[in-house]
């Protein structure tokens, strides 16, 4: 790939990915594209031959990277696509704020999008995926989102258009997300403060926060998110199902299911992304025959093999 079009952002060749994913695994992206504004990207995609594969990626933490890297342009925003605002009880975020960021600069100004707090992710992260906890989800606050079409062009979406499920969207290939708009409910700044110190420290506790992961591996069977009351429900969790199937602590390679969280895939150290998916797909295998269950992923999985 040659003739790239001209930016005021930035292209790199070759880019490995690794360093840019959570589970710090992936092999090059044949250009790494960091627009300077929304317009610079509308430009690109106008001007960029239209057989040329182009995917958007946040701050990866809900992604597996092959070892062979990706062959498209990979385009990952940053300043210039981070601005929050927030009017009355609506926040307009780009999405290359993360939105923790957003849950805080939202609660400061007495809106409550507490459940973004403890999401690793960023905006348009959230949205392609539905992102959710502790019974909330992006849909439950959404007002709508500008992306740039492949072809270059801004547009709206609705939430019809976007057709939000449990982790899941419709939006359509080479589509960038540029902003969100999401609506919340009046609270007070310090109990919502307090509210995401909670489910801060409930994390912390339930979950392996600090290892290298991509959250949970799996959609659980029930079609839901764990909701955070003392009265949820186990019997559909995927790290139940995981857990009846014996694979808690199970490993390959540098890879491993969580000994504190099963629904969680860690990179201890070494893995590849092959170590990983490979793990991923025994899992699955394993709780079909246990139960007749069959997993999901709920983790994207990118690129080509090594
Ligand atoms: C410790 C941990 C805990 C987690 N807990 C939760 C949780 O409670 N709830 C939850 O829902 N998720 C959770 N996740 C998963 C993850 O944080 C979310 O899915 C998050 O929304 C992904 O955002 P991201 O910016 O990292 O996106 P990425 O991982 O970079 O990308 C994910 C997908 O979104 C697409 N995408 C990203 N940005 C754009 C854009 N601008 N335009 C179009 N498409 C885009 C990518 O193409 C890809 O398909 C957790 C992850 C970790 C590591």
């Amino acid at each position: 790939m040659t003739d790239l079009p001209q930016t005021r952002g930035r292209l790199t060749p070759d880019r490995p990915l690794n360093d840019l994913t959570w589970l710090r695994v992936g092999g090059p992206a044949d250009w790494l594209f960091q627009p300077a504004d929304p317009e610079d990207l509308a430009q690109f995609l106008a001007a960029l031959d239209p057989s040329v594969a182009v995917f958007p990626m946040g701050v990866g933490s809900n992604l597996i990277v092959r070892d062979g890297g990706i062959r498209a342009v990979v385009i990952r925003m940053g300043r210039g696509f981070n601005a929050i605002t927030v009017e009355g009880t609506r926040v307009t975020a780009g999405v290359a704020a993360l939105d923790a960021h957003v849950a805080k600069k939202a609660a400061e100004a007495g809106v409550d999008l507490t459940f973004l707090r403890t999401i690793p992710g960023a905006i348009g992260g959230a949205v392609r995926m539905n992102a959710g906890c502790y019974g909330s989800y992006v849909a439950d606050h959404f007002v709508q989102a500008t992306a740039i079409t492949r072809a270059g062009e801004m547009v709206t979406l609705t939430a019809e258009d976007l057709n939000f499920r449990y982790r899941q969207t419709d939006l359509p290939e080479g589509w960038v997300i540029i902003e969100a708009v999401f609506e919340g409910a009046k609270g007070d700044p310090q109990e919502l403060a307090g509210r995401m110190e909670a489910q801060l420290k409930k994390r912390d506790e339930t979950q392996p926060t600090k290892d290298r992961t991509a959250g949970s591996t799996f959609r659980n069977p029930a079609g839901f998110s764990s909701t955070g009351q003392a009265d949820d429900s186990h019997e559909l969790k995927a790290w139940k199902v995981i857990d009846d199937a014996g694979m808690r602590g199970a490993t390959l390679g540098g890879a491993q299911m969580s000994p504190m969280h099963s629904n969680f895939l860690v990179n201890t150290g070494g893995a590849t992304a092959a170590d990983l998916e490979g793990l991923g797909e025994e899992v699955r295998k394993k709780v079909f025959q246990h139960s007749g269950i069959e997993l999901h992923w709920e983790i994207m999985r990118v690129g080509e093999p090594g």
